[in-house]
Formats: C-alpha cells, structure tokens, sequence
C-alpha cells in the first residue's frame, strides 16, 4: 500500500491542536486510526486531542475533550470497536447543537477536526464546515466570544476518514473495517458450509448493507455462493424461477450444498422487499431442498481487526495529519480514500454526495447508474462473481474456434487463495466454453510423471471438482518449486501431445522464472508459443510487476496473530521484548507490513541488513522506554527480524543480546513462526483477489484466441505478470519486467513500493533515527 506525498515539516510557531473522533457505527480499525493520528501529530509537534463519544463529546465538550499523549494509545492497533467511544448524536444534527460544539472547539484551541465515521458522520463534518463562519459570528453577536476568542479559529481544517464495516462511501475501494467485517462474515459462512455439505442443506445468510451490496457481493465471491442478492444490482421480479434454476443446475453439476447470500437492503428491480425468510421459502418449497436462515447481525462489527484494516487504518491516519498541515482554506476538505494500493485525497463534499446519490438511483430504479457510482472495482467483482457462478449459460459460450484448452500450473510455495484463483479459472472455462487442464505438481510433476505413467500429470478439471475450492488452503492440483528447465523438451512435448493452448499460471517468484524461460524457449520450442499469464501467489510479495500477491494478506493475518499472541503472553511480566522471525525470502516486505500492522518496536530486513550499530541504537532505546515506563507497557514489545536479514544475528543471538543488556530490567525471548505464515483459511481479502485476477488473466489469455503461433510470440504481452501497481491493475510484459523491473540475484521487484512504509513504522513506534553512516 502506498501513502503518497513528503511529509510536511513542523510548522514553525504556534503548535497546532488536532481533534480527532470517531461517529456512527463502530469499525475495527478505528483505534488504529486514531493510534496514527495521535503519534503523528506529535511528531509533527503538534498537541493532539481525542472528543471521547463522536458528535455527543463535541457537543457537550467538558471532560469529554482531553489531550492525547504518546502512551495513551498504546495497544489501540490490535482492539477492535473504537476505545475512544462512538454515538449517533441527534444534537449534533441541529444548528444550536453545533453551535455549542463550535464554542467547545475554541475553547480548548483546536483548530482542526479528522472525524473517522461513516457517510452520516461526514455529512456532519461537511455541515459544520459549511456553517462555521456563521457559527463563529453566532457565538460573537451572542456574545459568547469576543471577536479576539475568534480570530485565530477563522479557518476551521476538517478531513475525514471513512470508518464503516458495509464499505458504502463512494470513490474509495475500501473503508476502514469492512475487510474485517468481510472476515467475520466468510468465517461464517465456512462454518455452515460443512454442515451444509454434510445434510445436503441450502444456508440463506443474511449480511449488513441497507444500501450497499459490498459486503453480500465479496462474501459471495469469496466463499463461492451460489446466489446472492444486492440492493444496486437487484434482480428481476421472477428472482423465484432464476433462484431455483441456478440451483438446481449446481445440483445437477454435483454440489451437495446451497449457499444464499442476502444484503439486508435487498430488493427486487421494482423494489419491493425480498427477505431471507422469502428465499428460504422458495428454495423449500419450489426447490425442495432443506433450508435454514443465517443472520449473522452485531457478529459483523468484527472484534479484533484484521491486518488490511490496521494496515488502511494507519497510513489513513498518517495521511490525514499530513492533510490537515497541508490544508489551506481555499483547498476543499479532504476524505482520505484508498484506490487499489494507493491511498489518496478526495474532495469529502463530492464523495459523501455521491454516495448519497447511490440510495436515489435504487430508488429511482436507475440501477445502471447505481452500479456506476460505486468504485469501479465493485462492478469488476459483480461481473466476476456472475461469471463464475454462470456454469452453462449459453448466451456466455464462445463460438467453438475460440474456445481454447487452458493449462493450469501452480509454481513454487503454497500462497492462500491459489485454489480461489484455479476454482475462478476453471468456472471461467466452463462458462465460456474452454477446457480447463490441470497440470499437477508443478513441472517437476509434469516431467517426473510424465516419463512414468503419462496421464497422470495433466487432467482435465470437471466444475463440481473444483467448486468447493474457494475457501481452501495449500494447492488442490499441487505446486512445486522446480523450474521448466528441469527438462524443457519433455515440457514442451506435453504440452503439444495435451494440446494447451494457453497457460495461466499461480505462483511466486519461481512461477516468475518458470515463465521467463518458457518465453526464452520460444526460440526452441514452438509448444511454447502460446499466451501465458503469472497471478503472482507468494507470501513473501516478491514477484516483480505487482505491488500484490495472493497468499500475502493471508500471512499478514497469521504472522499478526502469532505477534498478538507473544504480546499477550508478556501481559504477566510486562518487560519483555520478543524477537520474531518472519519468513520473506529477500524482500523485507512481509516484516515490514506485518511491523505495521503490530506497532513493532523496530523492523530488519534484507534489504537494509544489520550491523552492530543498529543492534546498540536499539538496545539503547530499549532500555530508554523501559526507563520511562510507569507500568503502561502493558504487553511485551516487538521487534520482527526477516529470515534473511543478516547471516550472522539469528533472531536468537538477538534476543540473547537485548537480555544480556536488560540485566534483569527487562527479558527477551525470541520465536519462529516458520510454516505458521501460511495460514490456514486464505484471507477474503487473498480469495476475492484471487477471483478478480484469475477472472481477467483468462480474459487475457482469451483474447489471443484464434491467433497464429508466430502472430501470439510477437506480442510481448503474449507471456504477463499481472499485478497492482499503484491504482492500477495492469498486465506487463514479461520481457520487459524480466529486464527492468527485476533483481534477480536477490529474486525481488528492483523498486520496492514499501520500502517508505519502513520509516512509518519507526515513527508510530517512537524508534529514534539512526545515525547517518550506522
Ligand atoms: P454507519 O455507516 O455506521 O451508519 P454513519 O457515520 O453513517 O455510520 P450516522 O448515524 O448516519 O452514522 O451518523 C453519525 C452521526 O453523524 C449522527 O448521529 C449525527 O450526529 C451526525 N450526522 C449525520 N448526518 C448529519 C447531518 N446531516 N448533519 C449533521 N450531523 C449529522
């Protein structure tokens, strides 16, 4: 994720006094956001405070508007909900309410508010913008101030940012808690996918989302449902006889269960009310299949927050102090949004009115126009999700000559989400026509069983097979590190005697180098000249022409836990400082993020490595925050050391040096989650990408069809990488990936976009910087 912008430097007399609170429902995520906020405004020197209980604190001021230090928000990363209180004030929505949160304002000399909420809580902020100048004369001619109390308030710096679990402010991808709450919700229905299977059941669960389908949608991707309803996309009045068709069509195909998922806004086009006690009626009655409801309810406000919403909730945070220092009156208040990787500034007027605009497009029927104004990622999952559940649609299938054979490869570790990908691309297949082939266990696999029993390495993958893929772990079809090199000539000879006609390939970086030589062995081998795309799946993210691989998010979220856990465990003896190691290959990435995510204390990675000076800066600030401690560390500290940061400090050596120094101040211990990282259940976050990306690799793969061998290797974009770069999805070509964008000897992107989040972590934590030369 990338924050864009310098930081600004202090700003030279007067210290600024930033408020910040957090309204309407509450999201996990938000103390994170507020943890940033606070830390940087001090670093900025500027005061920070928190308005305890959103709008209700602002109005009623008092005790309720207290200044933030450094420690008070320690540990708010990892707690969910908002420590610092939320509540839907009505005051608020009235002119004299404001009045009085204006005066409370100045009188405890702030000047600029970040209000975290949802679009209510941002109207609110958009309104008292508006108003202020008026307010301030208010409080004058009322004589409630004097014009002197007034003068340096005249300009009142608002910037929002978006806390809300249903993901419903337009022109930003994502909003602080909603992945969390995605979470909670695919736990979910993971759970009651077992039982279903087991009795053959259909499961209606309904999610959060009065407007807003994103929630039903991504649960409905990542988890494979066989139907979902939303409120911007509804179906039509007959959504009865569609219901039971799709159903009973994956019946037929061989799926045991059915699972529905249903926002709670759902409508049909002429908007009457559907409601999950309807479907359920349906599908008993008219399918005939035993059905229950779901309603997953207050679940979905998520606890603990996941590592993308602590990871969101704090580069937010960052930016939004920087915004605030960086606003000038002519400027528009911001709303701090994110766009794929990118967290970027939107004017917070035109967002909140545009998404207002969304309810009255559902209520105008204009459901196109509704679609259009949420991101336009919303409507790239919608139409993967169709697709993928299309199985058999006539009106999809491709003219028979260009219908291709389609080989699937996993190359290299198991990442989360690599079976989300192949189950995406093998229902992709079937509704366009293509036959998917899986090549099992890598190419070692295609070789080695090649030469023993022939068939046994490629098989064509049938629909029901890979269906209940969505949610599983490792590699269905197998993966395996060996490279095509192993013997390309039996690689190509399989490939022409199975006739693949393209190549989608899932895997790290191996998967990278395996594609570089098949387009290398061109030149040899004409099996070889045919489209290949690379979904870039590795927990290290190290794949060059990405800034994102599947199987990321998953190790972020497990290596958190792994740190939530030591952390916790030091709760008894406080001092104590744990040093973990994380896995990552050369890149320091996963250090870097998972440092984020868990407020580590320090962070070494490969590509800085470590010397004896860093170790004895911070060993010296070590012992300084234990000194200072007055017994609010309550957990242990962190520090996270990448596999392959130095060939001589082990995270080992390391810990024995931090006890050595503590003497008996403060202990250290040190931990090795090794093949923890993986994860179990892939994250929504790696499943919903894996379906978004394998859906378009096959677009791309399906464009070359009924191209000529020698017309498809002159295309450089005939062998790709796809991957995020900035707010962008692209598809590069490999060659030239291969030979700009790639350190091969230290088998990483040459430019590591993550690489300034490094210093983010330091600053969160306090870390003072290193001396120049150390
Ligand atoms: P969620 O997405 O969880 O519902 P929200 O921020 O949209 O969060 P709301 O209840 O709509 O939640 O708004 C929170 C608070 O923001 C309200 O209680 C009120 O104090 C303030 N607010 C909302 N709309 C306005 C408005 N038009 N004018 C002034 N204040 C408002």
């Amino acid at each position: 994720m990338t924050s864009g912008g310098v930081p600004p430097t202090p700003l030279p007399g007067k210290k600024r006094r930033i408020g910040v609170l957090t309204s309407g429902g509450d999201a996990p995520g938000m103390n994170g956001a507020v943890r940033a906020i606070v830390r940087m405004a001090i670093h900025y020197e500027c005061e920070a405070f928190a308005i305890y209980e959103g709008y209700d604190g602002l109005v009623k001021g008092g005790d309720l508007i207290r200044p933030m230090a450094w420690e008070d928000v320690r540990g708010f990363l990892s707690e969910g909900g908002t420590l610092i209180g939320t509540a839907r004030c009505k005051e608020f929505m009235q002119r004299p309410g404001r009045l009085q949160a204006a005066r409370n304002l100045i009188s405890k000399g702030i000047d600029a508010l970040i209000v975290i909420g949802g679009d209510g809580s941002l109207t609110g902020a958009d309104v008292f913008r508006a108003e202020w100048p008026g307010l301030l004369e208010e409080l004058v001619s009322s004589s409630q101030l004097s014009e002197q109390d007034v003068e340096p308030f005249k300009h009142l710096n608002i910037v929002g940012l978006v806390g809300s679990i249903d993901n419903d402010l337009s022109m930003t991808d994502a909003t602080i808690g909603c992945y969390t709450s995605l979470t909670r919700i695919c736990e979910a229905v993971d759970s009651v996918d077992t039982t279903a299977t087991s009795h053959q059941r259909a499961f209606i669960i309904e999610v959060m989302g009065r407007h807003c389908g994103w929630l039903a949608l991504m649960a409905g991707v990542a988890t494979g449902a066989d139907f979902i309803f939303i409120p911007e996309n509804p179906c039509q009045e007959t959504w009865a006889e569609d219901l039971c068709a799709t159903v009973q069509k994956h019946r037929k195909l061989g799926k045991r269960k059915t699972i529905v998922i249903i926002a709670e806004g759902a409508i049909d086009e002429k908007l009457n009310k559907i409601t999950p006690n309807m479907v359920k009626d349906i599908l008993s009655n008219q399918a005939k299949l035993d059905t229950r409801v779901t309603t997953l309810g207050h679940v979905q406000r998520g606890g603990t927050p996941c590592a993308y919403d602590r990871m969101l909730a704090t580069l937010q945070g960052v930016d939004a102090v920087k915004a605030v220092l960086e606003c000038t009156p002519d400027k528009p208040s911001p709303v701090i949004c994110i766009v794929e990787n990118k967290i970027c500034r939107r004017p917070l007027v035109e967002a909140v009115a545009q998404t207002k605009e969304v309810a009255v497009a559902i209520n105008n029927k204009d459901f196109e126009k509704a679609m259009h104004l949420r991101d336009a990622e919303f409507q790239e999952y919608y139409n993967a999700y169709k697709i993928t559940t299309a199985a058999d649609q006539p009106h999809l299938m491709l003219p028979p000559e260009k219908r291709m054979r389609i080989g699937i490869i996993h190359v290299g570790a198991p990442a989360g989400g690599m079976n989300a990908a192949t189950r995406a691309a093998v229902a992709y297949c079937f509704a366009r026509g293509h036959t998917p082939v899986a090549l099992y266990n890598g190419f070692p696999g295609l070789i080695r069983h090649h030469s023993d029993k022939p068939l046994g390495a490629v098989r064509d993958i049938a629909w029901a097979e890979a269906e209940s893929w969505s949610s599983k772990g490792g590699s269905e079809i197998g993966t395996n590190r060996g490279l095509p090199s192993e013997d390309l000539e039996t690689v190509a000879y399989v490939f022409s005697t199975y006739n693949i006609q393209a190549l989608f390939v899932v895997g790290g970086f191996e998967a990278f180098t395996a594609v570089s030589e098949l387009r290398k062995g061109r030149e040899h081998y004409k099996a070889f000249k045919i489209p290949m795309v690379i979904l870039p799946a590795t927990i290290s993210n190290n794949v060059p022409g990405t800034e994102y691989s599947i199987g990321s998010d998953t190790c972020l979220n497990a290596l958190i836990q792994y740190c939530d856990a030591c952390r916790q465990s030091a709760s008894a003896s406080r001092r104590r400082v744990f040093v973990i190691e994380t896995q990552g290959g050369k890149s320091g990435y996963i250090a870097t993020l998972a440092g984020l995510c868990i407020g580590a204390l320090a962070v070494y990675t490969p590509e800085e490595g470590i010397n004896i000076k860093m170790l004895d800066h911070d060993i010296d600030h070590l012992r300084n925050v234990f000194l200072r401690d007055r017994g609010q560390n309550r957990a242990g500290k962190i520090i996270l050391v990448n596999e392959q940061a130095s060939k001589v400090y082990s995270v080992q050596i390391i810990a024995d040096m931090i006890a050595e120094a503590g003497k008996g101040k403060f202990e250290s211990r040190h931990g090795v989650p090794g093949h923890f990282q993986q994860g179990t259940t892939p994250s929504p976050m790696d499943r919903v990408r894996a379906v978004r990306f394998g859906v378009r690799s096959l677009q791309h793969l399906e464009s070359f069809a009924g191209k000529s061998r020698s017309e498809i290797a002159e295309d450089p974009l005939s062998t790709a990488v796809i991957g995020i770069q900035g707010a962008k999805v692209l598809f590069s070509p490999m060659e030239v990936v291969e030979k700009h964008h790639t350190d091969w000897p230290a088998r990483r992107p040459l430019n590591e976009f993550w690489m300034d989040l490094k210093e983010v972590v330091n600053t969160l934590s306090g870390r003072p910087p290193l001396k120049q030369g150390s």
